[in-house]
């Protein structure tokens, strides 16, 4: 249920308000928006009268959700979510770029991809230090040798970090470093780690399972913003489908129902949901023309030589194409690219 009140409304209407709602055994969240503020009510809504509410003084308007996530829906919050990251912002005009290889393979490996995505005008850095593989055998990260060069290339750069986070054991070191706490596909129902990370505060970058619905994503995400933290950016990687020539089936259609739907930023990683390095310009474009916020892009100096994801990832050189044609096609979106 929602509450819609004036922006002017004085502070005692709302106290009272938002003490009605936890007498009646329901937790109150205060939404402010550009020309309203809205009160929230999870918990046992079926419960709630909207007689209530509706003859409380400043009350506007009491409005049912009807879906099954609550906060994160466009119902609860009609304005676009923004997300601070020191001095940049996700979710508004500007696209979000974040680029860097799969994996932090070594020093030397960092420090060259970081050197160049910053010569590029780059703000984030996407690396992992914790890899998930399908394979036991397969290189699994260099863990906190690898946070460790993160945090190294994060001063000597000042480029923002986005890294990924496995379990609740290695969390407090990955927050430690991370800019910005990524979900990969294969955690995006890992509840129990989802709600641990969100304590932090700090932005989520959660990407959609690999068999996982939209409603599932946005159900993933409610868990984060129903601790108070709004700080989710969400990511379509693809899904699995029945279609074999390529890695995974990027589903673009998730943007517009996302943008629909949600008031939280929508990006896409066309390096995953496409997996060969070949289409994945395209499918970054196609991603911008549908509506994303942005784009996470796995760029490798050598991918030839890469410990994970070399196939899907794109060389400096590339990449620089790439964005040329992102920056043209920005504008027509009504979107930017400030590098
Ligand atoms: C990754 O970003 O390298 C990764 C493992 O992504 P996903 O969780 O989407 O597979
Ligand atoms: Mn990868």
């Amino acid at each position: 249920m929602l509450i819609v009140l004036g922006l002017e409304t004085p502070r005692l209407d709302v106290d009272n308000i938002i003490n009605k709602i936890e007498k009646l055994g329901c937790t109150p969240h205060e939404i402010p928006g550009v020309s309203k503020l809205a009160i929230g009510i999870t918990g046992p809504t079926d419960t709630l009268n909207e007689e209530d509410f509706n003859l409380m003084p400043s009350v506007q308007e009491v409005v049912r959700i009807t879906k099954k996530y609550k906060l994160v829906s466009r119902q609860m919050k009609f304005d676009d979510t923004l997300i601070n990251v020191g001095e940049n912002v996700i979710g508004g005009k500007e696209l979000f770029i974040c680029a860097g290889p799969c994996s932090v393979e070594s020093r030397d490996q960092i420090f060259e991809i970081a050197g160049i995505l910053k010569e590029l005008g780059i703000k984030y850095l996407r690396a992992g230090a914790y890899k998930p593989r399908s394979s036991p055998y397969a290189f699994q990260g260099l863990k906190e040798k690898g946070l460790e060069y993160l945090d190294e290339v994060k001063k000597v750069f000042g480029l923002k970090i986005v890294t990924e986070v496995l379990n609740s054991v290695s969390l407090p070191a990955v927050a430690e470093v991370a800019d910005i706490l990524q979900i990969g596909a294969r955690n995006m129902q890992n509840y129990s780690l989802i709600v641990e990370a969100g304590q932090y505060q700090k932005p989520i970058l959660l990407k959609r399972g690999m068999s996982a619905t939209v409603e599932d994503l946005l159900l993933s995400a409610e868990y984060i913003l129903a601790q108070n933290n709004y700080n989710v950016i969400l990511c379509e990687r693809g899904i699995r489908t029945f279609e074999t020539s390529t890695r995974n089936t990027l589903d673009l259609n998730a943007v517009p129902v996302i943008k629909k739907n949600s008031h939280l930023p929508i990006i896409v990683d066309p390096s995953h949901g496409v997996g060969i390095w070949d289409k994945v310009p395209a499918m970054a474009m196609a991603s911008i023309a549908a509506g994303a916020d942005g784009l996470i892009l796995e760029v490798h100096h050598k991918p030839s030589e890469a410990l994970s994801d070399g196939y899907q990832s794109l060389t400096p050189e590339q990449f620089k194409l790439l964005l040329n044609k992102l920056k043209e096609l920005a504008p027509v979106v009504g979107r930017e690219i400030k590098l």
